[in-house]
């Protein structure tokens, strides 16, 4: 463990607060600053952004951003036991962390930070998913952050990457390369944290693009590739049924052959599908 800062190595701060991982909040730590600060880097320039941190725990990869030269970083954390350990950080990184405790899912970070703005977290297993597609979807774009570099388990990284005909393709994969340029950037084995998790996890880095690759309503567009999806095996004139009385009319004007399965049915033509059915 090398010495990125001077405060005293996360087995220690572990140690000191009692900090033992609750599975109920998703907690695997990483507690090799040398790996935080690794995948710190790989959420690029950050000395002239404010960076938004979910889930710090004992506060590794918020060092790893500090360390990196983060202007400031908002990091939010629901449990209550990590917050003496944020507080040493924050008192080693004068004016330059604010910690707010509580669930993310509730919380408009906005108030609390200053454009530009980059996202980074190793996120809580249970509400990861749940917060990209939020980051993915605002009415507007572009969105408040320029990038986000988030850590899922594998499969969760594989299906953001996804590309059409693959099983891992679906909502993931459409939401995030319809605004975002996409890739996964590091893997890490489950001996990385502590304590392991049963699967592999990887990081992806996205890019929010200056406008989404082909218009569409992003409430529609998220809603029909969830229908799509739910029912991956039904021809896409079954799943979709519920979403218009003609809707195999507005398949086949959207591109879209009725009897085709939502897998193989690529980004555009589900766009073209979303401003059919807002018509
Ligand atoms: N960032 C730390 C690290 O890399 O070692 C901890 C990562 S751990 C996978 C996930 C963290 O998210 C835990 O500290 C957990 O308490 C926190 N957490 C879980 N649910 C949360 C929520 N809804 N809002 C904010 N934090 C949450």
């Amino acid at each position: 463990m090398s010495a990125i800062d001077t405060l005293p190595p996360l087995r220690e701060v572990i140690a000191s607060h009692q900090l033992s991982a609750r599975k109920s909040l998703g907690q695997n730590f990483l507690l090799d600053l040398n790996l935080t600060a690794k995948i710190a880097r790989q959420a690029g320039e950050l000395s002239e952004c404010d960076v938004l941190e979910i889930g710090p725990g004992p506060g590794g990869l918020t060092r790893g951003l500090l360390a990196e030269g983060a202007r400031r970083v908002l990091a939010i954390e629901k449990d209550p036991r990590c917050l003496p350990a944020l507080a040493e950080i924050a008192a080693a990184y004068p004016g330059r962390l604010e910690v707010i405790n509580g669930d993310a899912l509730e919380i408009d970070p906005l108030a609390h930070l200053r454009s530009p703005i980059r996202i980074a977290a190793n996120l809580p297993y249970n509400v990861g998913t749940e917060l990209l597609v939020r980051w993915l979807t605002p009415r507007d774009w572009p969105p408040f952050w320029q990038s986000l570099t988030l850590m899922f388990q594998r499969e969760v990284a594989e299906r953001i990457v996804a590309k059409p005909g693959s099983k891992a393709y679906g909502r993931l994969a459409l939401l995030a390369q319809w605004r975002a340029e996409a890739r996964i950037v590091m893997s890490l084995p489950p001996e990385a944290f502590t304590p392991p998790p049963k699967v592999s996890s990887a990081v992806v880095h996205l890019t929010a693009l200056p406008e989404p690759r082909f218009p569409a309503d992003a409430a529609i567009l998220s809603r029909v590739v969830a229908a799509a999806f739910n029912q991956r095996r039904k021809m896409l004139r079954a799943a979709l049924k519920g979403q218009a009385p003609d809707i195999e009319d507005r398949l086949i004007s959207a591109g879209i052959k009725p009897t085709e399965r939502a897998e193989q049915v690529p980004l555009e033509a589900f766009c073209a599908l979303a401003r059919e059915l807002e018509r």
